[in-house]
């Protein structure tokens, strides 16, 4: 039996944990994290690092939130687990939370992940269309460089060949169209104008695929870790306008972009007049510190799950979705979102100072900076005029530089056919002025040293 070597050096040491994502590398080093205050987080050896992803998006309010470690254990000392197929406190004030936020009347299953929150949205929306006498409308389309999640059905959504091949067949009825990626569109034209293009292409799809066969499109306002790609907002609202006019539902992907990372409390509201029938959350929802997940469905839609002495529930459990302590602490989370003003902070300081990587711009290796709120990606290119992306070794040095300086940063997966040149920066929304300006020193100095 291997035995974890404790008289080695931790960095060294050989563990039994899998970690995610990770090509294995036998002289790579591990870093322990062990503590985290604010945008920092330490390792076992004392090395600090500005957590410039905010772990994988979710710390929205930083780490080490006294009030939120008070919430979660008052609440499980009250109330330690409750199940959803029955009430608690917590879970209805946290959906009706969420319902207020939305800005519209929303009822809130609620699960553990955001895979699980697109399986339940994907289930809900197949359901929905059977129940209003459309059960023909089963597929879903989303966009190439989407991702949606891990699971068999999220992971069908995600449009990026490489996180699929080795675990297809994928679930059927699954398509995927372009997106809205003006940097690299096959159209001509402005920025805008190619992206509504995008938005013909999956109008036609729609077409050529029969909208009785459709049930919805998944979307995320802003594509994250494919490699943040922006749109214009009227491919937002164009496409919201397909969905109503062939009777397909619209499912926000608000995984990461919700709680205030794009500047608003949510993504899709920088699109004037866009209210999708489902939207999706978790990560920021409880700022990471416990595991939750929310898939908020329109009162229009929910209508139809209550018709009385019919079979119309939905037939969709998760033991642990909506744990109490999860709720509990998703409302103090967003307590401390409206009482920090963190949303209008985000949008201060991403114009007042995350910006300023835009000079990036002028160096030979920078494509494109592409900036909403704490959510940057910086396209990195070997040739500005061929775009032909910045290869995977001068990528991995970029992140590597920057670990090396203190600064966690990401890149997106190997997503891009041909390349995975985009490094994503999204630190915590409480960050510092200092905290922001580090960031904004050490990446630019590692692009230049390159
Ligand atoms: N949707 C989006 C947009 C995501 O970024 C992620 C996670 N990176 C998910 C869904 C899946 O969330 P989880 O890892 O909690 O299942």
């Amino acid at each position: 039996k291997a035995e974890v070597d404790m008289n080695k050096g931790v960095a060294e040491r050989e563990s039994h944990l899998w970690n995610a994502m990770h090509k294995h590398d036998p002289d790579a080093k591990k870093m322990v994290a062990v503590s985290g205050e604010g945008s920092w987080f330490k390792d076992e050896e004392g090395n600090a690092y500005l957590d410039g992803v905010s772990g994988l998006w979710c710390l929205n309010v930083g780490y080490g939130r006294q009030e939120i470690v008070d919430a979660a254990a008052e609440q499980m000392k009250k109330l330690s687990y409750f199940p959803l197929t029955m009430n608690h406190q917590p879970a209805i004030q946290l959906a009706n939370k969420i319902s207020e936020l939305l800005g519209a009347a929303y009822q809130t299953f609620f699960s553990n992940s955001g895979s699980e929150a697109n399986e339940t949205a994907f289930k809900i929306a197949r359901q929905y269309h059977m129940q209003t006498g459309n059960p023909g409308k089963y597929k879903f389309i989303s966009r190439y460089r989407a991702y949606h999640g891990s699971t068999m059905g999220a992971m069908s959504a995600t449009a990026q060949a490489n996180r699929r091949v080795k675990y297809d067949p994928s679930a059927p009825g699954f398509l995927h169209v372009a997106p809205p990626y003006s940097y690299r569109s096959l159209y001509s034209g402005t920025p805008e104008e190619k992206d509504l293009r995008a938005a013909d292409e999956l109008e036609e799809m729609i077409q050529w695929e029969g909208e009785e066969t459709v049930a919805a499109v998944i979307m995320e306002p802003f594509i994250s870790g494919g490699g943040v790609i922006i749109p214009s907002m009227k491919y937002i609202q164009r496409v919201a306008d397909i969905c109503q006019k062939y009777h397909v539902l619209l499912i926000m992907d608000e995984v990461v972009a919700g709680f205030g990372r794009t500047g608003k409390m949510f993504g899709f509201k920088h699109a004037a007049g866009v209210q999708p029938d489902i939207v999706t959350m978790a990560k920021g929802l409880t700022s990471g510190y416990l595991p939750l997940a929310a898939t908020a469905v329109k009162a229009e839609i929910y209508e139809a799950f209550k018709t009385e002495g019919k079979d119309n529930h939905l037939r969709h459990v998760s033991t642990y979705g909506g744990h109490p302590a999860a709720c509990a602490v998703g409302l103090k989370n967003i307590e401390i979102i409206e009482n920090e003003n963190i949303v209008n902070r985000v949008n201060e300081l991403g114009e007042s100072k995350l910006i300023e990587l835009h000079d990036l711009m002028n160096h030979d290796n920078v494509g494109e900076v592409r900036q909403v709120g704490f959510l940057l990606g910086l396209e990195m290119v070997a040739d500005k005029v061929t775009k032909e992306p910045l290869s995977d070794a001068k990528m991995g040095e970029i992140v590597g530089r920057c670990k090396q300086k203190g600064l966690i940063i990401g890149k997106n997966g190997d997503t891009v056919p041909g390349g995975n040149n985009i490094l994503i920066i999204a630190p915590p929304l409480t960050s510092t002025e200092e905290d922001l300006d580090f960031i904004i020193e050490t990446v630019s100095s590692v692009i230049h040293s390159m």
